[in-house]
């Protein structure tokens, strides 16, 4: 074997055997470090923008390809995962406890990028200049109508993100009733149809995971795009970001959870005492469905709450209920909106507000999941993720910081879990509030 060939061969295995999070980092340092060298010689730069621009853009083709898929797909699966049976005044309490909440941490994010406009002066241009599609802002009456579609396959086709969400709803809703059917031939179709859906969900994540070994090398050619147009002064945005985005985590947490704790007469420091180990165990994992055994044993062995309750709440908001993920989408809306020069109208936030708290529905528990839905966001206030675009500049940035993103909002996302499953045990009469006294 000659030398080139061992090398070669330990580049690769260097590449696929470290992990994924790391390259990617890797990539975002790197493609900085020579973006911003680049910058000095704007002629090399010039040449190296046209010669590499490929190797960034099918690493937005990629990305792009998946979103209707994923929407869809995992949509279907999360909304007919509900079993209607369950649907009683439990399940009707839970689904709506996580609504609410979502509803709520959207708010705060919306409310807290308002106030900080990370991005703001950012002036991001795309390669050609293009800026993405330009945002056109419908009354809010028109955009409650647009979520019903006149045609889903047309929504389908042309990727119309909110009729897309509706229809998949409305159809994962029908098909978890049908699987309940007494007439056993329906519900064996159903049951079919549903195993297909969650079978094309699992072929999309593995795809996903496919693209994302690709990342780190798009990522690097996005950003050192991004910084030999711009140069240095893009460091100070992302860390920025970052620190709106635990801001407004944070806030949510004292706001949201420990108010309505205080108001069920329940101690927020022996909640944090209590959960605080499925906390950690999110925040490390980036996965809520990772964190469900922890969730689970925390829930029962330190908060009083019942398995009978907590074997429906957890699981169900490991699925559905994302409150971290809404916070860090309507931010990061925001800041691409800020960075691109076409900050989102009130009639855009409202969309953002619906589609963010849909997408939560449809974030699978796993890490790096609401980085996909993002696009979705994005996509329905008519940001589009077009390749060369001043859009798709931004979302290198975020997705180059994603890691750090995902710890917090995980955490969130279990907790926000946690506290449903206590109030809704408490409001049952069901919890035992020994653990809550000592
Ligand atoms: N990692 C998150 C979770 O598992 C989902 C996301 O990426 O937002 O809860």
């Amino acid at each position: 074997m000659t030398e080139t060939n061992t090398s070669k061969r330990t580049l690769f295995g260097w590449y696929f055997g470290t992990n994924l999070l790391a390259r990617i980092l890797i990539g975002l340092i790197l493609g900085a470090i020579v973006g911003i060298a680049l910058g000095y010689s704007p002629d090399t730069a010039g040449k190296f923008v046209d010669n590499t621009k490929f190797f960034g853009d099918i690493f937005i083709r990629l990305l792009k390809m998946i979103v209707v898929p994923v929407i869809f797909f995992s949509l279907v699966t999360g909304a007919a995962s509900i079993a209607p049976d369950k649907l009683g005044r439990v399940g009707i309490k839970t689904i709506l406890f996580y609504m609410a909440t979502t509803l709520f941490a959207v708010a705060i994010g919306l409310f807290i990028a308002t106030w900080f406009q990370p991005g703001a002066g950012l002036h991001i241009v795309g390669q050609s200049g293009i800026a993405g599609k330009a945002a056109e802002s419908p009354s809010m009456i028109q955009i409650l109508l647009n979520i019903v579609p006149t045609n889903p396959v047309e929504s389908l086709a042309k990727g119309d993100v909110l009729p897309i969400i509706f229809f998949a709803i409305v159809f994962g809703i029908a098909l978890s009733m049908l699987k309940e059917s007494t007439n056993e031939v329906i519900a064996k179709q159903a049951t079919t149809v549903f195993n297909f859906c969650s079978g094309c969900a699992e072929i999309i994540y593995k795809i996903v995971g496919g693209i994302m070994q690709y990342a780190p090398i798009g990522v690097f050619f996005l950003i050192a795009i991004v910084f030999a147009q711009q140069g240095p002064k893009l460091i100070g945005p992302l860390l920025f970001v970052t620190f709106v985005v635990y801001l407004a985590l944070i806030l949510h947490l004292f706001i949201c959870y420990g108010g309505l704790l205080m108001l069920n007469r329940l101690s927020f420091i022996k909640f944090l005492k209590g959960a605080n180990e499925a906390m950690i165990t999110a925040f490390v994992t980036r996965s809520s469905s990772a964190t469900l055994p922890v969730s689970l044993r925390v829930s029962e062995e330190n908060l009083g709450a019942p398995r009978s309750i907590s074997a429906f709440t957890l699981p169900v908001g490991a699925t559905i209920n994302m409150n971290g993920t809404a916070i860090y989408i309507a931010i990061c809306a925001m800041f691409i909106g800020f960075a691109s020069d076409q900050p989102l109208t009130y009639a855009q936030q409202f969309t953002v507000m619906i589609t963010a708290t849909l997408a939560a529905i449809g974030t699978a528990g796993v890490p790096g999941a609401g980085a996909l839905m993002l696009i979705m966001a994005l996509e329905s206030v008519g940001l589009n993720l077009e390749t060369g675009s001043a859009v798709a500049a931004c979302y290198a940035m975020i997705l180059g910081i994603d890691a750090l993103l995902d710890m917090g909002r995980t955490c969130m996302n279990v907790t926000g879990d946690i506290v449903g499953t206590v109030l809704v045990s408490k409001s049952e009469k069901a919890l035992d509030t020994k653990a809550w006294k000592s």
